[in-house]
């Protein structure tokens, strides 16, 4: 509805950027993009309820009774500062100039109402064939934007794809200028290179093309950023998850933790969650681990049980977690679905300590599979 709005003002619209590239991939996405010839004010005419999160970049949110829509006027940048960020943004009309300033080449696909898609640098075959391509010359593309390296390694961890040897090269030559982008945008992206569910190559490539040396306090962590890239198992949940699987592996104590956090910038919730959880990783990690204790210890973290297996079982017997998947549904961890009031009907016992110490050894039998 939107785009046809658009349209029948007398504007072009597509929907752009990383929803486009998911939705070809098949996958979920969270945010819908839209670029357009309106000029913000123009958008904002047409719309009735719109909210201005960056007139500055010409994006105007746009919110309708099914969903909201971030809208953006087609752009160039051209002149950059810092390594990060132009210093201004120059609106156009043309959405070929918009694309040209994308990053990678299956970011930089467009899709018409009509459902066509416009593909002006063979993002539809990158995608295809799995590559991460940088859309026009890599290097100049590093050197205008850094962050865009630390973007190249994410998508790498979320998407698996392989960085197009031109872009590799690039990013082993451009490492250095990551040194220059501010903490918190170097961030996020490190986070998500943590999560993803093809990390092992993400990581991998984070620490070949050296990046990692110009990241805040992982200079000597080469080796342990190697080992966690091994630790195979499906994506990271939440970034909490993440910071501690990283801390445990860099194999830091609670003031290295702290000081190294802080290097990074993250919140003192966040740095506080993730001390309070290494100390008793790294203490369970001395010993064997049966089928209950890594239930607490999931319980404990809220980790799930097939992924405490995965990383930490030296040989993950796959046995054991189909047998823990088959608990799971009814166990969950996070949201146990056995309730102390079905308990009480089933045995018929009265409300009372008993309740929860029964529904601890229900649990426990179950988890050993005797029950
Ligand atoms: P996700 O939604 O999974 O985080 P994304 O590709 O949507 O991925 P965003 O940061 O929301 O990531 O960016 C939206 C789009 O804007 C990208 O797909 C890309 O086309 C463009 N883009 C974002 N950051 C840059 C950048 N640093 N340089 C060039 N283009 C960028």
């Amino acid at each position: 509805p939107i785009l046809r709005k658009l349209q029948t003002a007398g504007y072009e619209a597509y929907y752009v950027g990383g929803s486009v590239r998911d939705i070809l991939l098949n996958k979920p996405i969270h945010d819908v993009d839209i670029a357009t010839s309106a000029f913000p004010a123009e958008v904002k005419e047409l719309f009735h309820r719109t909210i201005d999160v960056g007139i500055d970049h010409g994006t105007v949110m746009v919110i309708t009774k099914e969903a909201t829509y971030e809208v953006t006027t087609f752009r160039t940048e051209s002149t950059y500062q810092d390594y990060r960020r132009p210093d201004h943004v120059e609106f156009v009309r043309s959405l070929k100039e918009d694309l040209k300033r994308r990053d990678f080449t299956i970011n930089a696909l467009a899709v018409g109402i009509d459902g066509t898609v416009i593909d002006l640098f063979d993002g539809l075959e990158d995608l295809r064939n799995k590559v991460l391509r940088a859309v026009g010359n890599p290097h100049e593309r590093f050197h205008e934007d850094a962050l865009r390296m630390m973007r190249a390694l994410r998508f790498v961890s979320h998407l698996g794809f392989t960085l197009e040897p031109n872009t590799f090269e690039a990013i082993q030559e451009y490492h250095s200028l990551l040194a220059k982008i501010s903490v918190e945008r170097i961030n996020v992206e490190f986070v998500k290179l943590m999560m993803g569910s093809f990390r092992e190559a993400g990581l991998r490539s984070f620490v070949e093309s050296e990046c990692y040396i110009y990241c805040p306090g992982l200079r000597n962590y080469g080796e342990a950023l190697l080992n966690f890239s091994e630790l195979r198992g499906p994506a990271i949940p939440t970034e909490r998850q993440a910071w501690t699987l990283l801390m445990v592996m860099l194999d830091m104590n609670i003031t290295n933790i702290r000081h190294f956090m802080k290097e990074w910038k993250c919140s003192n919730q966040l740095i506080r969650e993730v001390t309070q959880m290494v100390p008793a990783l790294q203490f369970r990690l001395k010993y064997e681990w049966d089928n209950w204790t890594l239930y607490q210890l999931g319980r404990e973290l809220a980790l799930s049980v097939e992924y405490l297996l995965y990383y930490f079982d030296r040989e993950p017997n796959l046995a054991k977690i189909r047998l823990l998947y088959q608990y799971l549904p009814i166990y969950s961890l996070k949201d146990l679905a056995l309730k102390g009031n079905e308990v009480m009907e089933h045995f018929d016992y009265p409300r009372g300590p008993w309740i929860s110490m029964t529904l601890n050894v229900l649990e426990q039998e179950v988890v050993e599979g005797k029950l």
